[in-house]
């Protein structure tokens, strides 16, 4: 049996191993992707530090990874859409096709979703074993760094185009790499201030350089200074949850305008107390994101990218997939933007 090298969590405690593995054999309609580049996501970072999320969800040994971009080495019987040699990244989340959902087209919204590198083996190796239904050919232009970081782009993507943005005043919480290519599409797609708000001035100054109308470290200044400054009256019309903690959420409902709308993407580490009378009576609408649409995200992000929206000073670091311990440190460390691992040895 031939074998490959693979980040896998091993066992039940902190921490990833670089095993040898078996290369994995492909069912009638799949493909086999060789890994070029694969970037590591928060949840990566979740699984690796064994927190009560991860030990609920994942079953060692698993190789993680669902950020990717690859190269199809051979396909299964039955695919006729794909062939070797092309360029492809894929949808991580594995649907079963049969609930109710899944039957009326909402794939993403599935009550029974497998997600690959969590639930079953990812792309933090040499090759994996993927669904050809799931795969994304990737355009020409687009370089593989971008392309490996598909992923959390259709996540920044499927909460922007959840509300109408042109024109209107933007608050981002959260500099993570999401929040980060949400202020680029905010900028391409023609909102007018976008603020975003971080703890973390490492992050805010890619914010400030991604087209920010202010970047702001919400420990050391107030967002009804920065509307102040921003000459903004009455308050945000659109916010993005981008961060997962609770204190962002307090800070939108109190500077949405009323009647203001929030797309919710961030994953909070457990349950949120919020003004719900304030949301009440401002009237606001709010809206769960999960995912990206299957594959409506998919398409709009190969043609943001092709209409000129720029989201590679996101990525900050790459690293060979063997320094894989560097990565998961300088991640941690919050000094970073998204960081990439290569694979192409
Ligand atoms: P990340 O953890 O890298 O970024 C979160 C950022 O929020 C960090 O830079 C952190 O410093 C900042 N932050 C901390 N406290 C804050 C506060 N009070 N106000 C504003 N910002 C604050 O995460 P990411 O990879 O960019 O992902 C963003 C969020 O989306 C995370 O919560 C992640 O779990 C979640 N997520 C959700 C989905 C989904 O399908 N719903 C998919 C991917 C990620
Ligand atoms: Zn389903």
């Amino acid at each position: 049996m031939k074998s490959m090298p693979a980040l896998v969590k091993s066992h039940a405690a902190k921490g990833l191993e670089l095993m040898s593995v078996a290369v994995p054999e492909i069912g009638p309609r799949d493909l086999l992707i060789k890994i070029t580049k694969t970037a590591i996501c928060g949840t990566d970072l979740h699984i690796y530090n064994w927190d009560s999320w991860s030990q609920k969800n994942v079953k060692p040994p698993t190789t993680l990874g669902h950020e990717f971009v690859g190269v199809v080495e051979q396909v299964g019987l039955e695919v006729e859409d794909y062939k070797p040699g092309d360029r492809v990244s894929g949808e991580g989340h594995l649907v079963c096709g049969r609930c109710r959902n899944c039957r009326a087209g909402r794939k993403h919204l599935c009550i029974q979703y497998k997600g690959i590198g969590i639930h079953t083996n990812g792309a933090f190796a040499e090759y994996i074993a993927f669904p050809a239904s799931n795969a994304f050919k990737i355009e020409n232009s687009v370089k593989d760094q971008v392309a490996a970081i598909f992923d959390p782009f259709g996540n920044a993507v499927h909460t922007v185009l959840a509300f109408d943005v042109t024109g209107e005043d933007v608050l981002i919480t959260g500099a993570g790499p999401i929040g980060l290519m949400a202020v680029s599409l905010c900028r391409h797609i023609g909102a007018r201030h976008i603020v975003i708000s971080d703890v973390n001035d490492y992050r805010l100054e890619i914010a400030r350089k991604l087209g920010a109308s202010k970047a702001v470290n919400i420990n050391q200044s107030s967002l009804s200074d920065t509307m102040q400054d921003l000459e903004m009256k009455e308050g945000f019309d659109v916010a993005f949850e981008m961060s997962g903690h609770e204190g962002a959420f307090e800070n939108i409902l109190s500077s949405l305008i009323h009647g203001g709308k929030i797309a919710s993407l961030g994953i909070f580490p457990s349950k949120v107390t919020v003004d719900w009378n304030l949301l009440v009576s401002k009237g606001i609408e709010v809206k769960g994101i999960y995912g990206r649409q299957m594959y409506d995200t998919w398409y709009k992000m190969s043609s943001l990218l092709s209409s000129g929206l720029d989201i590679s000073s996101v990525i900050t670091h790459e690293f060979s997939f063997d320094e894989y311990e560097k990565a998961f440190q300088l991640l941690q460390s919050g000094q970073a933007g998204k960081v990439v691992l290569d694979w192409a040895k």
